[in-house]
């Protein structure tokens, strides 16, 4: 099989490159480079094939898109960090870029896989997420929802290419996804936690710490990703990936203090501070994982502390490899 993998020097694509690389596929990866990093990728050495452009760029989508026989299309803005400070460049990169992919997988008639994101959701205050609820969400004012819209859009625009074009294209929710090559910088929590309490910096809780979130190791969600692209019956649908334990962002900070045995202490931000003035937070996120494992027997693995200290010694490794403190 030969496959295309957009975003593919991200986090989560570096990772879902490798598993194809291992299995034997042949590994086409496009990234822009603007989040990801090459070093992600560079030991996968010439068992992948990396191009460095943009979705944006239609030509080049069009280019690899010929070449391979699927299409994993996991480039996009991500990070409410990078989200709130960037708000045109997400809405662009993530609404043209998802539309050049779906454009150029239905000329050729490759099947497609979606990654989307629970913040589709929005801030609805349900315990639990199942596919087909309800979405709620905040005013146009507040730049977080324009991503939670952007990514939204691109459902809409793959539902549409399924039932006018019958492209054979799948969708999935991703849930605060973690684990090792995971960076700080754009905000994400677990790295940004782990690098503060190496550092025995004071661990940043925002709000009160009573929200909470569901963390899905990485190595859990690649496979489900492969299961659904390598179930070609299942298109036209959307289909929630993550991990259903649960925690509160306080206790995850304790936790990560007690892993990393460090002397940090908790300190709570308020939003504003954290994110500017109008931020608004979902206070529980988790996902219904039942359709997922209807349709391909899907259970994630990993419990948190077992991702906590592979997120740790990934850091430490990092630190010591490049002799600065990891991001
Ligand atoms: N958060 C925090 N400290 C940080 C970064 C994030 O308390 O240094 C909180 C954030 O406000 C949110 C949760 O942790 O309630 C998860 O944040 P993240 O950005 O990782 O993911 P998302 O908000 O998209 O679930």
């Amino acid at each position: 099989m030969r496959a295309l993998v957009t975003g593919g020097a991200g986090f989560i694509g570096s990772h879902l490159s490798e598993a194809l690389v291992n299995r034997g596929d042949e590994v086409f990866v496009l990234d822009d480079l603007s989040t990801g990093r090459f070093e992600n990728i560079e030991h996968l050495g010439d068992r992948v094939t990396c191009v460095v452009d943009t979705t944006l760029n239609q030509d080049t989508v069009r280019e690899m898109v010929r070449e391979v026989d699927v299409v994993y299309h996991l480039a996009a803005s991500v990070g409410v960090q990078l989200v709130v400070s960037q708000p045109t460049r997400t809405l662009i990169n993530n609404i043209k870029g998802t539309e050049t992919v779906l454009e150029e997988t239905c000329r050729y008639r490759r099947r497609l896989l979606i990654t989307s994101t629970s913040e589709v959701y929005g801030k609805g205050t349900k315990e639990i997420f199942y596919e087909h609820d309800d979405r709620v969400v905040g005013p146009t004012d507040r730049p977080r929802w324009g991503y939670a819209a952007s990514k939204a859009v691109d459902e809409y625009l793959a539902m549409a290419f399924w039932r006018e074009k019958r492209h054979p294209v799948v969708i999935t929710r991703l849930f605060n996804t973690v684990g090792p090559r995971q960076t700080g910088r754009y905000g994400m929590v677990v790295p940004n936690f782990v690098r503060q309490a190496l550092r025995n910096e004071p661990v940043t809780v925002y709000g009160d710490g009573k929200q909470t979130r569901c963390f899905a190791y990485v190595g859990d969600i690649v496979p489900a990703l492969i299961g659904l692209m390598d179930r070609k019956d299942l298109s036209g649908a959307v289909f929630n990936v993550g991990n259903d334990e649960s925690v509160t962002i306080e206790e995850l900070a304790h936790r990560v203090i007690a892993r990393t045995g460090s002397t940090s202490k908790v300190v709570l931000v308020p939003y504003e501070e954290a994110y500017g003035p109008g931020y608004d937070d979902m206070l529980h996120r988790r996902p219904s994982l039942e359709k997922i494992g209807a349709a391909i027997g899907y259970k994630p693995t990993t419990n948190l502390d077992q991702i906590l200290d592979a997120v740790i010694a990934d850091m430490r490794a990092r630190e010591e490899r490049d002799g600065a403190p990891a991001t």
